[in-house]
């Protein structure tokens, strides 16, 4: 299987080429508080305004559950989308306007597309009225890879049926080159450094790792719960007792399989999850009663490192810790250093990794960020992301 690309897009020079970018940031009362997804799509679109393309982009942005939401408009994003290319950006206020009502601008973004509900149904009606835009298609949202929703699916679909260019940006490109290498020839050793809140969210990622990883060291909360399911006494950490076969499973697996997974020896705990509670360093598996674990602690963050730097690839996902308290960041931060410091092929991915990341000034000295949260965990498993398979040969 190949990815078409922009090389395989053709002439598209006074084309209207269709863009479908994920350009769903993080937004409050239309301020955005990070803008990379944005810039992360800015390449592809140069790319083809530089090749005379007349540009249509289009993105969903938050759950508005296909109604009109005020506060889920695509005019900030069009904004700052403008301000990021050096020019105009005439934003829309219908996801699928008329052909003839679009205005005449380099660049136009369409509104919200999950404003529509044939959206998220991936209905060929409302993708027929989207195709009625397009010379050609570009699909950019990587993040969006894993949703068989209209605008990544059926459109594309439709497209190709009556002979139009489909094909993967720049940032989709990338996302398939850099996941696929680990999925299928990592520099070996390859090591998964797994956090985040709740084991459920990442059981099937973790069982798919064990079969290509050669160490696995898991943090944050997710921990808990397999200390717990092993008879630890983890306090009142964040624990699944109905995942708790699941994960003795998971930790039967690696053992057959001759991965080691390595858990926290030490945690930083507290009374509660708040500023104000003094923290202390305890055992992981014989936390107090009355604390909560909120980090991993400074042996832990030792040890990992060690099996970091042997490392020739890294995955990492997921906080190892609740990094958004300053006095229960040392761990991620600890493990971000630790992956930036070595000389791996490293990769991470996530929504709050990647903010921890950045955070702690790090995001240059990784070799990948991933955009796509639960795209990339997917395609890491190994399944089919619909998004991709219809822009390969
Ligand atoms: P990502 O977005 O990188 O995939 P997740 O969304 O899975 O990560 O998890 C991030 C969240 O996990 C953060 O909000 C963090 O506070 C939380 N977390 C990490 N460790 C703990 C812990 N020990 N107790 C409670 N929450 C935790
Ligand atoms: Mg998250």
């Amino acid at each position: 299987m190949t990815l078409r690309t922009l090389e395989d897009l053709g002439d598209v020079d006074g084309a209207r080429v269709f863009v479908r970018a994920d350009l769903n940031v993080p937004m409050r009362d239309g301020i955005l508080s990070d803008d990379s997804r944005i810039s992360a799509t800015v390449p592809t679109l140069q790319e083809l305004l530089g090749r005379g393309a007349h540009l249509v982009c289009a993105s969903h942005l938050g759950r508005p559950h296909g109604r009109v939401r005020e506060e889920m408009r695509m005019a900030p994003v069009g904004e700052r989308l403008g301000q990021l290319l050096g020019r105009e950006v005439v934003t829309v206020n219908s996801p699928s306007p008329d052909p003839d009502d679009l205005p005449e601008a380099d660049v136009v973004l369409l509104e919200n597309l999950r404003f529509d509900p044939g959206e998220e149904a991936d209905d060929p009606s409302f993708a027929g009225r989207l195709a009625e835009l397009a010379d050609a298609y570009v699909d950019d949202a990587f993040g969006a890879a894993h949703r068989r929703h209209a605008s990544v699916s059926a459109l594309p679909e439709l497209l190709l049926a009556s002979g139009r260019a489909a094909v993967a940006g720049r940032l989709l490109e990338r996302e398939v080159q850099v996941l696929g290498r680990l999925l299928a020839d990592p520099d070996r050793p390859y090591v998964a450094i797994l956090g985040g809140a709740k084991v459920s969210d990442k059981l099937s990622v973790i069982d798919a790792l064990l079969e290509r990883v050669d160490a696995l060291l898991i943090g944050g909360a997710m921990a808990f719960t397999f200390i717990a399911a092993g008879g630890g006494k983890v306090g009142t950490s964040l624990v699944e007792p109905d995942r708790y076969g699941d994960v003795l499973a998971t930790a039967e697996k690696a053992e057959r399989l001759g991965v080691p997974i390595t858990l926290p020896t030490d945690v930083v705990a507290a009374a509660a999850m708040d500023v104000s509670a003094p923290p202390r360093t305890v055992a992981a598996d014989s936390i107090p009663d009355e604390l909560i674990g909120l980090d991993i602690g400074p042996a832990t963050v030792h040890a990992f490192a060690e099996v970091i730097a042997g490392a020739k690839t890294v995955l990492w996902n997921g906080p190892m810790g609740v990094f958004e308290i300053g006095a229960f960041a040392a761990g991620t931060n600890g493990v971000a250093t630790a992956v930036a410091d070595s000389d791996a092929f490293t990769v991470v991915g996530g929504g709050d990794s990647l903010s921890a990341v950045k955070h702690a000034g790090l995001e240059d000295r990784f070799d990948h960020l991933s955009t796509g949260g639960g795209a990339s965990l997917e395609f890491l498993e190994g399944h089919t992301l619909p998004g991709i398979a219809i822009l390969e040969d």
